[in-house]
């Protein structure tokens, strides 16, 4: 059994997984290589793999999904973006996917690059229509992406829902983006279950590891950082290893708390970087 939706309901205890880019140029490779067998020994539930919203890592993609799958003990999850596609290039990624026993793909619209740039349009305009697609290609399990705090575009937060839950009915499961107060993602739940929808939920987990880029991707997600969260970082001093321990510390301290009310375990997304990660998994005793 490879399909995650099914090995997270069945699971005893919380599940611990990954998030990993396809990498872009030799150091990414590199760092790729160093931190893919120590990842490994964590035995995460799976891994997911990103996908570069305008088709850029189409097949970096491709390959690392399917390397994963070939080469270690680590369950793939393929990333696949609407934006930018036709639905039959859609398609014939699903097939191939399908063909080579890949069996769990994150449904997503995309978003324009971290460095600037816009999101191309695709034809198939949101997240569920390719669900919808990958349903009919294949017997995948298929995860979708949830926004405990409202995604950017919305009109408003019940909108929003809405469409989640809308979203939900269709596919199997969903993995949050990060976020760093518990109660949002209380909440989220909250809204789901009045909306009828039970499927799990994993919280996406970024270790804040540097304030440059936690402000970047908060801007492009629309997650919140709270001061307190801010002043942690700052209070750390100017050592890159000491404000890294500050953030390790918050995102355990955030796992600890959603774990004790019912999440079904954690997703962590590791940029690619072992240490953060293997101290984040040992710190909640997953590992
Ligand atoms: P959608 O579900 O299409 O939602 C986008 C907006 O449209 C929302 O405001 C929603 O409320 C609204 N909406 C949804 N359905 C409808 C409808 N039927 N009618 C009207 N409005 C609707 N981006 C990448 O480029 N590559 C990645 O690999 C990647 N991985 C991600 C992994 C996770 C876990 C998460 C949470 C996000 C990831 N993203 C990735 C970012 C994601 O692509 C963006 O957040 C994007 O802006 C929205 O994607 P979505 O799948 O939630 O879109």
């Amino acid at each position: 059994m490879a399909k995650i939706a099914e090995i997270i309901a069945k699971s005893k205890k919380p599940t611990f997984s990954i998030e990993l880019w396809p990498p872009r140029s030799p150091a990414s490779e590199a760092k790729l290589e160093q931190a893919l067998p120590i990842l490994e020994k964590l035995h995460p539930t799976f891994t997911s793999i990103t996908y570069g919203a305008g088709g850029s890592t189409r097949e970096r993609t491709h390959d690392l999904v399917l390397r994963i799958k070939r080469e270690t003990s680590i369950e793939p999850m393929a990333h696949l973006t609407t934006a930018a596609h036709k639905k039959s290039e859609l398609m014939l990624i699903l097939e191939r996917y399908r063909d080579a026993g890949i069996e769990n793909i994150l449904a997503l619209r995309g978003d324009p690059p971290l460095n600037g740039g816009y999101l191309p349009n695709g034809e198939l305009p949101h997240a569920i229509d390719l669900v919808n697609l990958a349903r009919a290609v294949g017997e995948f399990c298929i995860a979708v992406a949830a926004h405990p705090e409202g995604h950017p575009d919305s009109p408003d937060l019940e909108t929003d829902r809405r469409m989640l839950a809308r979203k939900l009915e269709l596919a199997d499961m969903a993995v949050t983006q990060f976020f760093f107060v518990a109660e949002y993602y209380f909440r989220l739940l909250d809204d789901l279950d009045r909306l009828g929808i039970s499927k799990p939920v994993l919280p996406g987990i970024m270790a804040p590891v540097s304030v440059k880029t936690l402000e970047r991707m908060a801007q492009l997600s629309g997650a919140r950082i709270p001061d307190k969260i801010r002043e942690r970082l700052y209070r750390a001093g100017e050592s890159a290893e000491a404000i890294r321990a500050a953030g390790v510390e918050i995102a355990i301290e955030l796992s600890e708390e959603l774990l004790k009310h019912g999440a079904p375990g954690i997703h962590v997304y590791t940029m690619n970087e072992a240490s953060t990660t293997v101290e984040i998994c040992r710190g909640l005793g997953l590992g």
